[in-house]
């Protein structure tokens, strides 16, 4: 039962695709590339420097790269030796949050090893079946389908 109602208030109100399961390995690698994205994944200096007034956490940024995706940043609150956080207990809500499924949307990937996955709430089979009765219902009622 708590399965079942976990599933909707992840799919229905949460709007998500993905469990996030696993745990932190503090390797501080998801510290180390980071993309930005608001609205779209940043992509020069000066996009960025209006983005530091909107919140405290793109101030910790500092621009190491730019490759084909945005500008590349780095956290300046990682110490480099231990890999740990040096604000772990106030670090921000966007970094308690990672790995979010938003980072596919933004052609990202786990950093490697992260000790997190992000899992499908749906299998294959329940997504195919849920397509497969739009069809037929939709075939049943004379509509178009596009799939
Ligand atoms: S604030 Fe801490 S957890 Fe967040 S990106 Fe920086 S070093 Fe990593
Ligand atoms: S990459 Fe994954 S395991 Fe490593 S610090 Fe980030 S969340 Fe933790």
């Amino acid at each position: 039962m708590f399965k079942k109602l976990k599933k909707f208030f992840y799919l229905y109100i949460l709007k998500k695709k993905y469990y996030r399961v696993g745990s932190c390995k503090a390797c501080g690698r998801c510290c180390q590339k980071i993309y930005v994205k608001h609205k779209n994944v940043i992509q020069t200096e000066e996009e960025f420097k209006k983005l530091q007034k909107l919140h405290p956490f793109y101030t910790y940024l500092k621009i190491i790269d730019k490759d084909e995706t945005g500008l590349v940043f780095e956290c300046m609150n990682l110490d480099k030796e231990t890999h740990k956080c040096k604000i772990h207990k106030k670090r921000p809500g966007i970094c308690r949050r990672y790995p979010q499924e938003e980072l596919f949307m933004m052609g990202g990937t786990l950093a490697e090893n992260c000790g997190y996955r992000l899992e499908p709430i749906e299998s294959f089979d329940e997504v195919f079946q849920k397509v497969s009765k739009k069809i037929n219902k939709n075939k049943k009622a004379g509509h178009k389908t596009n799939l």
